[in-house]
């Protein structure tokens, strides 16, 4: 299958894969709502940088295989450039390019002095023995390794990658630097300098933005139904949140197939054997259907929590949630996003639904800069109180300027950037 995108001149690449597309069509809704300098958008419309690289690696049947990876550095006006790593065999530089934008006002809508970015490797994580995984990530850290640091561009999990691999991000940069860099990565194990909550804090995080929803919207957690697409870092601990708060998850899909309950799934059990399993493959208490049917089973909140694009113009009608708690990056094209809003979904967009893993890899940052380590409880809080503010704000503009919550989000964070884009002014 190819994924090859072909510019017309050879010029911006990225431009023309139908992820980057989505990505404008919603900045440039925020923009038109701004106001924005078209300078200004001009210079936001496109990465600033983007690096592609061919990563081999000697697989275990003894023959070479050359991977293609990549990191996209979208705009570093508010701090370094962060971002997470991905590994997925559908991933290209345009998809890429969108997730750095995405990450530019994820940063900047929680009030984080980064910037965004994101890297990715075309592969399938699942199809990788643990040697050729080291072996592969080590090598793409290696050959992205003149763009990265600590002060630089700081990468970080993202689907397909854990805290295994920051591990070893951090190692190989570590040898070739000749000292010991925590910093230049997060999401590490907490041995390795990791924060504690870091593994836990997308999830929650997604859990605490659903809580301000339900409030806005007058619906009670406590008995209340979900469903969750993807079943990975993000979908487990958010599940697990939603138990704890007496949600009744009825439904969670994962790339095996879509495993239905409707008196409730044994979330801790689902865990533990996605944990031992991989995928949920076999695991008992609950009737199969297919992956993507998961997202059109009526439930009071939806999770999607996967990959980006599941909710299309051609299954939105048949969505019937309450509450759409964007737990995957993009997950809602934007044909889709308008049915939605007609319908009175209320929506939760990814960039303040998701913005929990990257909050907490902000206070990993921090933390392993001054080599002083807070508690669990000082982490929970203070990820606690940043993402209700964001969602505050992004309420208030939503009902002030009357436009959609998705909208909202994005002006907020791209008003932000430029605003810091005019106090630096142009170096020319
Ligand atoms: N990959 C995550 C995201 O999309 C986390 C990024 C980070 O922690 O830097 O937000």
């Amino acid at each position: 299958m190819s994924h090859a995108v072909s510019p017309p001149n050879g010029e911006a690449i990225w431009e023309h894969s139908p992820a980057y597309q989505r990505a404008l069509s919603n900045f440039d809704a925020a923009a038109d709502v701004l106001n924005l300098d078209p300078n200004t958008a001009s210079r936001l419309r496109r990465p600033e940088r983007i690096m592609i690289v061919s990563v081999p690696i000697r697989r275990d049947n003894g023959k070479i295989e050359v991977f293609t990876g990549y990191r996209a550095q979208h705009n570093d006006s508010l701090g370094p450039y962060k971002g997470g790593i991905r590994y997925h065999q559908d991933v290209d530089v345009g998809e890429v390019s969108a997730l750095a934008m995405s990450m530019t006002w994820k940063c900047a809508l929680v009030g984080l002095p980064l910037g965004g970015a994101k890297g990715a490797i075309r592969v399938d994580p699942l199809s990788l023995s643990y040697t050729e995984s080291q072996q592969l990530t080590r090598r793409y850290t290696a050959e992205i390794g003149p763009i990265i640091g600590p002060e630089v561009d700081i990468p970080a999990p993202d689907m397909g990658t854990n805290e295994r691999h920051m591990a070893w991000i951090m190692d190989t940069y570590s040898q070739r630097h000749g000292r010991a860099t925590p910093e230049v990565v997060t999401g590490k194990p907490v041995d390795v300098g990791g924060s504690v909550l870091r593994t836990e804090s997308t999830g929650r995080g997604v859990v605490y933005t659903i809580e301000e929803a339900a409030g806005e919207v007058g619906l009670t957690l406590k008995g209340s139904t979900a469903v969750l697409h993807g079943f990975g870092n993000l979908g487990t601990y958010a599940a697990l949140e939603l138990v704890k708060r007496g949600v009744k998850v009825i439904a969670v899909g994962d790339v095996s197939g879509g495993y239905v309950n409707e008196k409730g799934l044994d979330i801790p059990a689902m865990f533990d054997y996605a944990r031992t399993h991989r995928t949920l493959e076999g695991c008992a208490g609950a009737d199969r259907i297919g992956p993507e049917d998961v997202l059109t089973i009526p439930c009071d909140v939806l999770v999607p929590a996967a990959i980006g694009h599941v909710i299309t113009g051609a299954n939105v009608n048949k969505l019937r949630c309450r509450i759409l708690a964007e737990g995957a990056n993009g997950p809602t094209t934007p044909d889709a996003d308008v049915v939605l809003q007609r319908q009175g979904v209320h929506i939760i967009p990814d960039i303040l639904c998701n913005a929990g893993g990257v909050t907490v890899s902000y206070f990993e940052w921090v933390q392993g800069g001054m080599n002083f380590f807070w508690s669990e409880d000082e982490i929970d809080q203070r990820l606690s109180n940043l993402l209700r503010a964001a969602y505050s704000r992004v309420r208030d503009f939503a009902r002030e300027r009357n436009v959609s919550t998705r909208t909202a989000a994005n002006c907020v964070a791209i008003a932000k950037v430029d605003r810091v884009m005019r106090l630096r002014g142009l170096y020319a």
